[in-house]
Formats: C-alpha cells, structure tokens, sequence
C-alpha cells in the first residue's frame, strides 16, 4: 500500500475510534491533508468554522495567509502535510481543552509516525505544548527545537505563532513571516547535521 492509502486507512480508522466529545457538536472530522511523503508536517490547533464545514485543515482565512507564506519560500500547499492536535472543531471556536488534546493525541502520533518528517512545524502555542509542555511559543518561535525520539533518534521541530493570531496583529504579522523565511534555512541545518 502506498503512504497515501496508509494515512486514508489511518484517519477512517481513527474517524471510528476516536472518544472525543467534540465529535457530538462537529460537523464532522477533520482529517489532516496534503502529502504524506513530505519532509514537513504542520501542526495546527483545532478546525476552525471553515473547516468544519468542507472537512479540510486551513481552508478558511489562516490557511490563505498559510498558502501565501508557503509560496514565499518556493512551496505549495501540495508539497507538504497539514494537521491539526484536534480533529474536531471546538464550539465558537475555543481553544481545545487538554482532555479533547489526550483523547485525539494517538490519532496525531499515528499521522508523524507513518511520514516521519524531518521537520515538525508547530503553529501556535497549543501544537507546541502538545511536545514541549513547559515552552512559551513568545520565547521559542522561529527556532529550531529538538527532542529525543523513543527510539533514540532525534526529531527536529520549529515552532510559529498560528496564523490566526498574527492576521490582525501587525507586529506578530512581520514576526511569523520573518521566522517563516527561516524554514529553509532550517531544514538545510537538519539534513547536513
Ligand atoms: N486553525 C487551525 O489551527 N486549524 C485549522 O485547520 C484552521 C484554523
């Protein structure tokens, strides 16, 4: 089987077991998206309306401003894989809470442990606590993270403030598009490490 009809097989499968309550005020889930063979995998929070609606991560107005970052640095949305901690999308949009952020976690390992990226790129402070519960996304963003896998091996994250918070805030704005053109750079480090 290819990756791609691995990771169908994965979200149907998930889409069945997963416990989260959010599931009862959802339109649906939401699976991740893009290629699984990518060398990076983004993390978001949570569905948004949008997404809850067309069943796709960062289809709204966050994933606009996501594409045009993309393009910034030579990529397109097709290139890389997009996700989220939660699967559902919380009502009115709030933030997740940590029992809907467990109940989906297996869900999400099983995504990064079937592409094993190189890099993990969290958007905003949920995706990064999620791996590194102590970290502010204020002190960490546009920095290369690192963490010891179970097996040993290393895996690489960097972490940018969501998309969401920086559309309106003109300073976080330039910051996340700062630390975005960082993301090369990045993974240029990683592959000659
Ligand atoms: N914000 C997120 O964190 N995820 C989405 O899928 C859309 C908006």
């Amino acid at each position: 089987m290819e990756k791609r009809e691995k990771m169908l097989a994965l979200h149907k499968k998930w889409e069945k077991k997963c416990a989260c309550e959010l599931r009862n005020s959802a339109t649906q889930a939401v699976f991740g998206d893009g290629n699984p063979e990518s060398e990076i995998v983004f993390i978001g929070e949570a569905p948004g309306k949008d997404e809850d609606i067309q069943g796709r991560p960062f289809v709204g107005r966050s994933g606009k401003f996501l594409e045009d970052m993309l393009q910034t640095i030579g990529m397109k949305r097709e290139d890389i894989y997009i996700t989220n901690v939660v699967k559902y999308r919380p009502p009115n949009n709030r933030d997740p809470e940590p029992l809907e952020i467990s109940t989906c976690a297996d869900w999400l390992r099983e995504e990064l442990t079937l592409i094993s990226p190189l890099l993990i790129i969290f958007l905003g402070r949920h995706a990064l606590n999620r791996f590194f519960p102590d970290a502010k996304i204020s002190e960490v963003h546009g920095k290369l993270l690192v963490k010891n896998k179970l097996d040993g091996k290393k895996q690489n994250f960097f972490a940018l403030y969501h998309p969401a918070s920086a559309l309106y805030n003109g300073g976080m704005r330039q910051t996340l598009m700062d630390d975005f053109k960082k993301i090369p750079l990045a993974l240029k480090k990683i592959k000659t490490k």
